[in-house]
């Protein structure tokens, strides 16, 4: 497998641990406010092989306590169980972040236990999931076609065609769905699949949301709460911009405002928490 980058050492990526970062590239979300977008949409080259990946691990035994898989999407490969495995051989903790996409692949690495931390994105409300995540139209119908879960799909072509034509179809009006992959169907199944196999299963999880002024509303997390209602944790980040991030005109939102959505999802997710501001008295 290719890897994208590698970070040799974070005491943010997995709470708790001292790890690695290791970046896989691709992914099937254009999200707006992306920091890894070149990563995201492929422009970005391979830095290494799983084998020099290895090697780097072995000389790494005893100081790191285990390795954050990320990228782009890591659920796109459909070799990451075996990288999953081997890290973990090499006695490592594993930590996965995902946009959700991907219930299969998901269900798989919890199933054979090949994880032992999952970090989950929650883009937005259900009506605005499509436009947070870079799309342009979405299925009404969320569970028509959740069964397809296919992977490694950088050529997947199973949400494209003729979106217009399908009477399951809504369009998203929104200037931030130009890009490459912006022909495809959100089926919002999929996020909910991937969420209750994280709120029923046994496996230490967290769902997340980068909060954008632009993208979400007091109104959004309310719906976001139902979503994930019952979960263990939740955490609102902060967007901040950066010059990888495809549009320049993405803005943080207030710190009262942010705030104010806290509160919101404290009544559905107790465990609810700010990343890296202050929660109010
Ligand atoms: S899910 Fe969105 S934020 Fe995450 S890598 Fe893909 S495009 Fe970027």
């Amino acid at each position: 497998m290719k890897i994208h980058g590698l970070q040799k050492m974070t005491l943010l990526d997995y709470p708790g641990y001292v790890a690695c970062t290791v970046f896989l590239g691709g992914c099937d979300f254009r999200c707006p406010y992306c920091h890894n977008f070149e990563l995201a949409c492929g422009a970005a080259q391979p830095v290494m092989d799983d084998e020099e990946l290895f090697a780097f691990l072995k000389r790494r035994k005893g100081l790191l306590d285990g390795v954050a898989i990320t990228g782009g999407e890591p659920c796109l490969h459909k070799d990451l169980p075996e990288l999953l495995r081997e890290i973990r051989a090499l006695g490592f903790r594993t930590k996965l972040d995902t946009n959700g996409y991907h219930p299969e692949m998901l269900r798989h690495v919890l199933e054979e236990g090949l994880v032992d931390y999952v970090a989950m994105d929650i883009k937005n409300s259900p009506a605005k999931y499509a436009e947070t995540a870079g799309f342009r139209y979405f299925s009404v119908d969320e569970s028509a076609d959740s069964s397809d879960t296919s992977i490694n799909t950088d050529e997947d072509d199973s949400h494209t065609g003729s979106a217009l034509a399908s009477p399951g179809t809504r369009t998203v009006s929104s200037p931030y769905t130009s890009g490459d992959l912006t022909h495809r169907i959100l089926d919002l199944g999929k996020i909910r699949k991937s969420i209750s196999l994280l709120i029923n299963g046994a496996v230490d999880y967290e769902f997340r949301t980068t909060v954008v002024k632009e993208f979400h509303t007091a109104e959004d997390f309310f719906e976001i709460g139902e979503m994930i209602c019952g979960a263990d944790h939740y955490y609102l980040q902060c967007f901040t911009d950066r010059d990888t991030v495809p549009y320049g005109n993405l803005h943080a939102p207030s710190v009262e405002a942010l705030q104010k959505y806290w509160r919101i999802m404290l009544d559905f997710v107790p465990g609810t928490e700010l990343r890296g501001i202050n929660e109010p008295a």
